[in-house]
């Protein structure tokens, strides 16, 4: 059976001590049926580790390689060390912003990987793409390009997350239908790459403005096994709604 997760990304969000608060409103965290993971800003990876209680740890970024001349990066190697057991990558941030390509996702995605640390993997179209009609291909291409290169023994490391691009911090979100659409073919995708077994035992997240008032109809589709979360993760009120969504 597939895991429910709900993971929230705070990008660069909240100083030091709204960090602390905001894991100490969610470490008591209980719920057994449904994982909670947070990617708090690489600086407060350590005091995460040292407060986190039930609560899965995740890195936004990495670099992919173990060590060396690579000023100001984080590798999935002092990652493993320090017991961070979960990165994002292919986030459109990331791609947009930082430019970062199909291929190099892929580089990141084996450092992970061959570093022991669970792949949290987003993929999804940009407004023109959907407008056009063109997502299928869009999303298609993404994790033909940087994921299905794994054995399937390496997918069972990888949760995937569906962020359509239109939807992330604008307050617009894909419709229940539309996701459960996405996912399905998502899952469609990994049944022809892998198997049966991979396609039903992967997590296909969604992302893009969830929030308590939209969770409910997003968690109650049979292929939405839960959420990657910005804006309103960064609440534990909200945080937690979300999570009590199913
Ligand atoms: C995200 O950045 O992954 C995201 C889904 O953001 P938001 O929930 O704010 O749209």
């Amino acid at each position: 059976m597939r895991k429910k997760i709900v993971a929230g990304n705070w990008k660069m969000n909240l100083n030091y001590s709204e960090a602390s608060e905001l894991i100490d409103g969610l470490n008591n965290y209980d719920n057994k049926s449904v994982e909670l993971l947070i990617f708090p800003p690489a600086l407060y990876l350590d005091l995460a580790q040292s407060k986190k209680g039930n609560l899965g740890l995740g890195a936004q970024n990495i670099y992919p390689a173990d060590k060396g001349a690579f000023t100001g990066e984080i590798s999935p190697w002092q990652l493993k060390e320090m017991g961070i057991e979960y990165c994002l990558v292919g986030h459109s941030e990331r791609r947009s912003i930082l430019g970062e390509s199909n291929s190099f996702l892929k580089e990141k995605v084996d450092a992970l990987i061959n570093n022991g640390l669970k792949v949290v993997f987003c993929c999804g179209e940009l407004k023109e793409e959907r407008e056009s009609g063109n997502q299928n291909a869009v999303v298609e291409q993404q994790l033909k390009e940087s994921l299905f290169h794994l054995s399937e023994t390496q997918m069972e490391s990888v949760i995937i997350a569906y962020e359509p691009v239109w939807a992330i911090g604008t307050g617009l979100t894909a419709s229940a239908d539309q996701a459960e659409e996405m996912h399905a073919y998502i899952r469609s995708l990994l049944a022809s790459k892998y198997s049966d077994h991979t396609s039903e035992n992967t997590s296909i997240l969604y992302g893009g403005s969830c929030k308590p008032e939209n969770a409910k109809e997003l968690f109650s589709k049979e292929n939405v096994d839960g959420g990657l979360i910005g804006g309103a993760a960064l609440k534990a009120d909200s945080f937690l709604a979300i999570a009590n969504s199913f």
